[in-house]
């Protein structure tokens, strides 16, 4: 059975009077290629076990049953229970978790499914929870390799360079724990129903340690979001509501020039080296003020 074949869905969710919703973020694949190209570069077959978010109708999920050892499927729509259990028929390597993703433990998941075996997670995500889904799967430092589908103007920001458009604090957060890239492009008429815009697949490496050493982690966020929330303001006037009670204007002015920047430089054009620099040298100054 073709799960991507428009009238195979068709013809199985109406046998189970299953209607999509919106909120849930359910847009399905209607292009073979891409859940086989997204289970061939996921790493699944080398780690042998996998964490999928949203089987929906298990059109990614029977292609990550052919090539790995084990697969565990979380779906939070229990309307989709029945469905699966009848289009992966076919398969005796895989279990449904019924659940929210962003709810659950996954590291105590894998471990209770996995032992200590490797893993890695994939997904074509649900938009509305994009951001919350990759933070939960990087956070659980459960994963050799995380492949998921994003919208392509999240793919696109969570890959930027500094001094870009794209570039944010969620381009930060990502960089600072895993290697990001781009596999391929997927356009909007591959699913249905079909969502308004395009879509990418993202490979995200996590990395052993950060990709930045700081002596507070907890201070380079603050710094990192306080420079994105005022990303049109120089560094000086952005770090403001983070610093400036204690090291006043004056003091954010020198902490900048230390570490070696313009002090009229956006905080946007900052590497996370620059990041990391600038942390350092303000934990510094906090502890003498
Ligand atoms: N994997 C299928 C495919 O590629 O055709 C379906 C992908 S669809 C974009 C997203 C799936 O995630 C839906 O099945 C939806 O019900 C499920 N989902 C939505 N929110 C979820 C959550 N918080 N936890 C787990 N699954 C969720």
């Amino acid at each position: 059975m073709n799960l991507c074949d428009i009238d195979v869905i068709r013809a199985v969710l109406a046998r189970h009077g299953f209607r999509f919703s919106k909120s849930l973020g359910q847009n399905f694949l209607t292009d073979l290629s891409v859940p086989q190209r997204i289970a061939a570069q996921s790493g699944a077959a080398q780690a042998g076990h996998v964490v999928e978010v949203g089987p929906g109708m298990g059109c990614l999920t029977a292609e990550l049953c052919r090539v790995a050892g084990q697969v565990v499927a979380v779906e939070l729509d229990r309307a989709l229970l029945p469905v699966l259990d009848e289009t992966l028929a076919g398969f005796d390597n895989y279990e449904v978790v019924q659940g929210d993703v962003l709810a659950l433990d996954l590291a105590a998941l894998c471990r209770e499914k996995f032992g200590d075996g490797r893993a890695v997670a994939c997904a074509n995500l649900p938009y509305y929870i994009t951001t919350p889904a990759i933070t939960a799967l990087l956070d659980s430092r459960a994963f050799d390799q995380v492949t998921v589908m994003v919208q392509k103007e999240v793919a696109e920001r969570i890959c930027a360079a500094p001094g870009t458009a794209a570039y944010s604090a969620f381009s930060i957060y990502v960089q600072y724990r895993a290697a990001a890239e781009i596999l391929f492009d997927v356009r909007a008429d591959c699913f249905v129903p079909r969502p308004k815009v395009d879509s990418a697949v993202l490979r995200l490496t996590p990395l052993q340690q950060p990709a930045v050493q700081t002596v507070d982690e907890k201070l380079f966020f603050s710094l990192v979001r306080a420079a994105f929330n005022m990303r049109r303001k120089t560094l000086v006037n952005a770090l403001g509501p983070v610093l400036g009670d204690r090291l006043g204007k004056n003091g954010i002015t020198a902490l900048i020039g230390t570490v070696g920047l313009d002090a009229r430089v956006r905080g946007e054009r900052l590497s996370l080296a620059d990041f990391a620099r600038l942390t350092d040298a303000a934990a510094g100054m906090l502890a003498r003020a």
